[in-house]
């Protein structure tokens, strides 16, 4: 069997702070494989991003990834130094932030900023290919008039076109693997769904891609990926096909994320919102981190902290009561 794409191998990223270290992403292991697309989900802190800037080696100072591993497209990312990283980001690796307007810096056009991409890394294409390859870009991910608008700068966009741009300049190299971190949170409703729409139709059309979708929303990442991964407090606590996660969630946690979401068969007031708050990632309660919030948790859970185990072909989970 082929290599996976992408290698995660007991990842410990931390940042110092005043009350201590803060453990954001607490030994996680995971594989991707080529083409494939991986919902990441869980409540906000729960490290998900973290885990997507510590792969792009993006974590800012003082924050580090302080030990594991990480295996992409034959390259053990951790020891690469930046310019190395660098000749990977945007040609083989490239991410997707949360906040366009965050992203694009407002005093260059929207041509000038994706055809950057192009200048890094092919600086063999001329002038006028490079506006064509942005222009094409720009068209496939639906802004009208491609060719005109790439003089027009970020401000006269719409967030939601902002956000195609961000797209755009993210996949015009082909990347290998692409992470969108709540590509849609920022953005409204309506436009949400429009972006999840190109993202998907985006990543049907380019069969090298394989996609992590970073999101809170696992509704979200059941429309449109193959596998979940599902992450609390710094930890994977299940990982499994979409499908089999959607219908027979193993965990407590994924089961209280679930009847979190809501639903239009489900009656005015039956959302189960997961009672508690999220373990605090600098002094988390011994055992089980999820034990607190846990109406399963019995007492091997408030001492012993489950790893994340094989329970049937595919599927993993992290919880004493599938031992
Ligand atoms: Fe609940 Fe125990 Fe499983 Fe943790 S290990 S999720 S506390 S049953």
């Amino acid at each position: 069997m082929s290599e996976p794409l992408l290698t995660i191998d007991n990842l410990v990223t931390r940042f110092p702070t005043k009350r201590g270290r803060l453990t954001a992403v607490d030994g996680v292991s995971l594989t991707l494989e080529r083409r494939e697309s991986l919902g990441l989900v869980g409540e906000s802190g729960s490290g998900k991003s973290v885990l997507g800037l510590s792969v792009m080696r993006l974590v800012q100072p003082p924050g580090k990834i302080e030990s594991g591993a990480i295996r992409f497209d034959g390259h053990s990312l951790l020891d690469l130094d930046e310019e190395g990283m660098r000749q990977l980001r945007g040609r083989r690796l490239a991410m997707i932030f949360q906040d366009p307007t965050a992203t694009l810096n407002p005093v260059f056009t929207i041509g000038e900023q994706i055809a950057e991409v192009l200048r890094w890394h092919t600086p063999e294409m001329s002038p006028a290919e490079m506006r064509e390859r942005v222009t094409e870009m720009l068209d496939r991910v639906g802004i009208p008039n491609a060719g005109r608008r790439l003089n027009d700068y970020p401000h006269e966009f719409s967030g939601g076109m902002q956000q195609r741009v961000i797209i755009a300049a993210a996949l015009i190299l082909n990347p290998h693997l692409v992470i969108a971190d709540e590509p849609t949170t920022a953005l409204d409703v309506t436009v949400q769904a429009q972006i999840l729409d190109l993202l998907r139709r985006l990543k049907d059309g380019e069969p090298e891609t394989a996609i992590i979708l970073v999101s809170h929303d696992l509704g979200v990442v059941g429309e449109m990926c193959e596998r979940i991964a599902v992450m609390y407090a710094g930890n994977l606590v299940e990982v499994a096909p979409a499908d089999d996660i959607l219908d027979d969630p193993k965990h407590p946690y994924t089961v209280g994320l679930i009847a979190s979401i809501p639903r239009l068969d489900r009656e005015v007031g039956a959302l189960s919102p997961i009672p508690g708050r999220l373990a605090d990632p600098v002094s988390p309660p011994p055992g089980c981190k999820f034990n607190p919030r846990c109406a399963h948790a019995f007492d091997r859970c408030r001492v012993e902290r489950p790893v994340l185990k094989t329970i049937a072909p595919g599927r993993q989970v992290a919880c004493h009561l599938h031992d």
